[in-house]
């Protein structure tokens, strides 16, 4: 049967780049060993990273003077080496759910952090919005999309200090005004790669400035200076990462992608808002492109599982809620097609049909 994939991460990436990536573990570039084989050194490899970067910067127009590294240790690695890097005097963090408050948490550990604006109160069901920014931050850290709660900042914020962001999972689904970030950092198994690599991108000249002495492998510097060579980097999932970015770039680039995260997201909150059987979970505002939150309208609640079994039945994979929400989540990244989202969409009309 085929497979409607949602997973929230790893996740689903098109079938080319898959593909593409499959052929060059058997056989890398002709040379008869396989890309798992390889030095990080070989001078095919190099083409790699170089081309990855070009494309990255291309994609989301990074201006001059950023660069972009890629590193191991997912994005909650981040969660301290951003702090380690940047954070001089004081910090700002924006608390937006679960990965932004683990952000915040290891921070602490680098010196003074503020939290700016919360919306824990609410269990996260929309974004702080109408805020007052100390002017004094070293950077105000936002987590662009709440992957488990399912909100997201649809624009880069207009605030009097630069910016973090954390877009593990909506990164390439817009474009970026990168000028307003000292760093973005993402995962990158959830819209760009297979798991095992985080992109990040640092502003240069933001770098060396901390008031501490930083282990190598923690300095950004290290990373930039060597290319990301300075240890063996994840290869093989560096290399699927050049075969999304090709793919973006193939497809009409992050326009592109933003168009068609609206097109699948408006079908599925439409389909939502108008069944009777189920409600979204956020404020309609904040709703998530990436990551799309709901769950069955109180009358109907004891028809959780059945739901779930019936869009199981269908192909549907990966619909099941984050345990902090319930319900159900579909997570359409990039790569997810309005073909799988019309299955959803047809699995919810026609289970309706049934009660
Ligand atoms: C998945 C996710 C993370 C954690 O990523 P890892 O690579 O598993 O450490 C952090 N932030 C956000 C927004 C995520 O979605």
């Amino acid at each position: 049967m085929k497979k409607y994939n949602f997973n929230a991460g790893p996740s689903m990436l098109p079938r080319e780049v898959i593909e593409n990536t499959a052929k060059q573990i058997l056989d890398f570039n002709g040379s008869g060993l396989s890309l798992m084989e390889i030095s990080h050194r070989a001078k095919d490899f190099q083409p790699v990273v170089d081309e990855s970067v070009a494309l990255i910067k291309e994609l989301l127009d990074i201006p001059e003077g950023y660069s972009v590294i890629f590193l191991g240790g997912g994005a909650s690695l981040q969660f301290m080496q951003i702090p380690a890097n940047f954070l001089i005097k004081k910090a700002g963090y924006v608390n937006t759910g679960a990965w932004a408050k683990k952000a915040l948490k290891e921070a602490k550990l680098f010196g003074e952090v503020v939290e700016v604006a919360s919306s824990a109160a609410d269990n996260y069901t929309h974004l702080p919005h109408g805020y007052a920014i100390p002017s004094d931050l070293d950077y105000l850290h936002v987590c662009t999309n709440n992957t488990i709660y399912g909100t997201e900042l649809h624009e880069d914020l207009e605030v009097p200090v630069p910016l973090v962001g954390d877009m593990s999972s909506d990164i390439m689904s817009r474009p970026v005004d990168v000028s307003k970030y000292t760093a973005i950092y993402a995962g990158a198994q959830k819209n760009m790669a297979m798991a095992g690599v985080t992109v990040v991108i640092v502003k240069d000249d933001m770098l060396g400035k901390a008031p501490r002495e930083l282990p190598t492998m923690i300095d950004y510097r290290t990373h930039v200076e060597k290319g990301s060579m300075f240890n063996t980097p994840p290869v093989v999932p560096i290399y699927s990462l050049l075969e999304t970015m090709r793919w973006v770039k193939a497809q009409g680039g992050v326009k592109e992608m933003e168009r068609r995260a609206k097109e699948r997201a408006e079908l599925v909150y439409g389909e939502i808002d108008r069944n009777k059987l189920f409600r979204g979970t956020v404020a309609e505002s904040d709703r998530s492109r990436m990551s799309i939150c709901f769950v069955m309208n109180d009358e109907y609640k004891e028809l959780e599982k059945p739901f779930l079994d019936f869009a199981t039945e269908r192909g549907m994979v990966g619909i099941k809620g984050h345990r902090s929400v319930g319900g159900f989540r579909a997570s359409c990244y990039n790569a997810q097609t309005l073909e799988g989202v019309n299955a959803l969409v047809q699995a919810m009309k026609d289970f309706e049909a049934l009660h």
